[in-house]
């Protein structure tokens, strides 16, 4: 390691404490007393979100003596993350409270960061890696994109929840986990080819929770409880090991350049961890490892591994692998290895994401 490394490592930030457990939004108030955090309280939500969950975490938070007040958020854009920090100052706010999904996560992770109060993650689905993380991703005026954050001061993972949300959401969350593996092969890659720093830190964290999740897939297929518990433990560390490089590279490779350009590509997406974890089978079968193995894992807890199964045509499936590396070219995948639209298609076919025949290698070239 060289010295300019040493001179300028990076702040780590990390949550102080979780709570991961059967009704753990019971402990909230609790836990908040733990952390002195003060007295006013702003609760950001989503409509279903606060039904489900949000009015038991106000309930807790006010009877340890806080006082709540709740914002709706619709979407995850910096407009709205703008509209939240207005709401902090007009109510003077302690701390942030985000109780829902991806969006409402997103948006308080970025405005109190801004605003400088600290916040609090109470998820409701075990859905995607951006939990405990320091980035959060959100809608620009016309870019998506993701912007330093804070991470969370307290994270509560309340498995009696999550185990009620949508079983497509905790499938979901498995599979970005899952996709950990093919993150690191690239980081791997960039780091004999560029000289990218690699952090063997971050990186054996990113790889446990993957190797955990492949452990525990059967549990996670049959019973909706220890499920949500494995994969929310396996999106914790997943988070941590992106807080500790300061960056989303342990989580994020070529499948996850893909997952964008489908994005931006598609009509109506998948669910983030559907997409990154099937192109996982696909760019795990051109660093030469075990695609099968990711692609069985995949197939037992119920995730696509076919192009169909996410609703994309195969011809616009290889377009989003073609054009992915250039939405970030500065991170460095297995895709910046000048890979051809006819070895896409084979890869693609050898893997069974698409069917033999399915799409034209002559067309586009
Ligand atoms: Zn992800």
């Amino acid at each position: 390691m060289s010295f300019a490394r040493i001179i300028d490592r990076p702040t780590i930030e990390l949550p102080r404490l979780f709570d991961v457990k059967l009704h753990a939004i019971e402990n909230i108030g609790e836990n908040v007393e733990k952390l002195q955090l003060k007295d006013t309280v702003a609760l950001l939500s989503g409509n279903t979100t606060y039904k489900v969950a949000g009015k038991k975490v106000k309930e807790v938070l006010e009877e340890a003596g806080k006082e709540v007040q709740i914002l709706k958020i619709k979407e995850a854009t910096t407009e709205v993350a703008k509209e939240a920090e207005k709401f902090y100052e007009e109510i003077n706010a302690d701390f942030a409270v985000a109780v829902g999904g991806g969006k409402v996560i997103d948006v308080t992770k970025f405005s109190s960061h801004e605003y400088n109060i600290p916040f609090v993650s109470v998820p409701t689905a075990a859905s995607h890696d951006g939990i405990a993380s320091a980035r959060a991703s959100l809608y620009g005026v016309d870019v998506k994109g993701s912007f330093p954050a804070k991470a969370p001061i307290l994270v509560v993972g309340d498995i009696s929840v999550l185990a009620k949300a949508p079983r497509r959401f905790t499938i979901s969350g498995c599979a970005d986990i899952i996709s950990n593996k093919t993150a690191i092969l690239d980081w791997e890659l960039s780091r004999r080819i560029t000289g990218e720093h690699m952090s063997s830190y971050a990186s054996t964290l990113a790889e446990i929770s993957a190797i955990s999740m492949i452990e525990a897939r059967e549990e996670i297929a049959k019973d909706p409880i220890k499920g949500a518990y494995h994969v929310f433990k396996g999106l914790i560390t997943s988070s941590m090991a992106m807080c500790i490089d300061g960056s989303s590279r342990p989580a994020s490779g070529a499948e996850h350049l893909i997952s964008h350009s489908l994005d931006q590509l598609v009509e109506h997406p998948a669910l983030h961890g559907e997409q990154v974890g099937m192109m996982s089978i696909f760019t795990m079968y051109l660093h030469g490892g075990n695609w099968q193995e990711i692609k069985e894992t995949l197939e037992i807890i119920g995730a696509p591994t076919h192009v169909s199964q996410i609703g994309v045509d195969p011809e616009m499936l290889v377009n989003a692998i073609l054009t992915a590396q250039s939405i970030r070219p500065e991170r460095y995948t297995i895709l910046a290895t000048g890979v051809t639209r006819r070895a896409v298609i084979k890869a693609l076919e050898k893997t069974g994401l698409i069917d033999k025949g399915s799409v034209d290698e002559k067309v586009g070239q």
